[in-house]
């Protein structure tokens, strides 16, 4: 799962089908959000994504939601800050405004954000000042942050074609080419591109439910993940759940948190990993790529880690907490998903995520237990969830890959073969 959000640019026109656009502003607010009548929406956005942002209004006010209050953010201010503020300010953040949003979310507001980042908006500014701003904005946002995190609100993220994303997506195609071609692939990916996205998307959270159910029906104690340069065994919390596709929120209202997904998803035993694992695509984290992972586990922990690009970068995320070196999340995707038959490197977790088996570094989900929802902290930690204050997804799955589920008895049950569902 992600829960990563956004920042901005202007957009060249005719480079987006607005009739697909509208189908994807329609599905973000009926099967994303589910968006309730009388319900407030908070929505953020890029400034680009302002097209989007007015079809999502308008589906929002049609399904007789409340008041639709929207917060843009620009890549130009944001980089202006990097260039021409003070140095102190770089330890401040609107905390009024995080207050704010987490007032709306108490009081029963859905959450809806726009994703579309330049990924590497930030790659050639001081890292000592993005790491500062990055923390005092987590900070001021955790009180809002955790009400989706937990799950007690209806929220949803989609994408939108960005310019400055699309140019990084495609350098060598002129902007209005880069854009349409990043289009027509978050169309394809959020199943937009059909005559009834609606009927496609129940379609689609039926079969993804059909292989949840599967999964905790076997109760497996661990995944053992082989395949070029992994051999993994990976022990699930006890009492985990598997989820996947549309769940139902706290506040009752079942909605698809991210457009697009693929996957199926539970929590790892924080100390019981075995075993080393490579990456199969490369890992953007905060304007660094991260390329060719390899790290080996003992006792649930990271003892050893290296990438052939990045490994600094890596290493100072091992090293954020006591959680950040351990599994909070293993989900599986087949090697046949759209996002990852399109051959597409997104640099956006929302979709690189979707085209591979991954694992994640850092904090689980709670809901990712059974009864998730009535455990404490203390609770989810001695079933084995792990916590820290990163949350970090990265792709070890690929056509090459076979995935066995161990029984608490030894027994063995295939559950992928060359990336594939056995
Ligand atoms: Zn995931
Ligand atoms: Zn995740």
């Amino acid at each position: 799962m992600d829960m990563k959000e956004n920042q901005a640019a202007a957009m060249p026109a005719g480079a987006v089908d607005m009739e697909k656009l509208e189908k994807l502003a329609e599905v973000a607010v009926k099967i994303g959000l589910d968006l309730q009548k009388g319900q407030e929406l908070v929505l953020t956005a890029p400034l680009a994504a302002m097209p989007l942002v007015r079809l999502i209004t308008k589906h929002a006010y049609l399904a007789g939601g409340g008041l639709v209050t929207t917060f843009y953010n620009d890549e130009a201010t944001t980089l202006m800050r990097y260039q021409h503020a003070e140095d102190s300010t770089f330890d401040r953040a609107a905390g009024w405004l995080y207050k704010g949003m987490a007032e709306a979310y108490a009081n029963g507001s859905a959450r809806l954000a726009i994703s579309g980042d330049n990924p590497m908006l930030l790659s050639s500014q001081d890292p000592d000042k993005v790491a500062r701003a990055n923390r005092a904005m987590s900070t001021a946002y955790k009180p809002a942050l955790e009400k989706i995190s937990n799950f007690e609100i209806n929220w949803n993220i989609v994408s939108y074609p960005n310019p400055s994303w699309a140019r990084q997506m495609f350098p060598d195609l002129d902007e209005t080419a880069a854009v349409k071609k990043l289009a027509d692939a978050i169309f394809a990916a959020s199943r937009v591109d059909v005559a009834d996205p609606v009927g496609a998307w129940k379609a689609h959270n039926a079969k993804l439910h059909e292989r949840s159910a599967w999964l905790n029906g076997q109760n497996f104690a661990s995944l053992h993940f082989k395949g070029p340069g992994t051999d993994l065994t990976v022990g699930l919390a006890d009492g985990h759940e598997w989820h996947g596709g549309a769940s139902v929120a706290k506040n009752g209202v079942t909605c698809n948190p991210n457009i697009p997904t693929e996957e199926v998803f539970t929590t790892p035993h924080a100390h019981r990993v075995e075993g080393h694992a490579s990456s199969t695509k490369p890992l953007s984290h905060q304007g660094t790529l991260i390329d060719n992972i390899h790290v080996r586990f003992e006792g649930g922990r990271i003892v050893e880690a290296k990438a052939s690009r990045g490994e600094e970068v890596l290493k100072k995320v091992l090293q954020t907490d006591e959680g950040a070196s351990r599994l909070g999340e293993v989900a599986l995707v087949p090697h046949s998903s759209p996002i990852s038959a399109s051959g597409l490197l997104f640099y956006n977790t929302l979709f690189d995520e979707n085209a591979a088996c991954h694992i994640a570094l850092g904090q689980c989900y709670s809901k990712c237990f059974v009864d998730g929802a009535n455990l404490t902290k203390d609770e989810i930690a001695a079933k084995g969830g792990n916590s820290s204050l990163i949350h970090i997804d990265w792709m070890i799955g690929s056509g090459d890959i076979d995935i066995d589920g161990i029984k608490p008895d030894g027994s063995r049950v295939p559950v992928m073969r060359e990336g594939e569902w056995a």
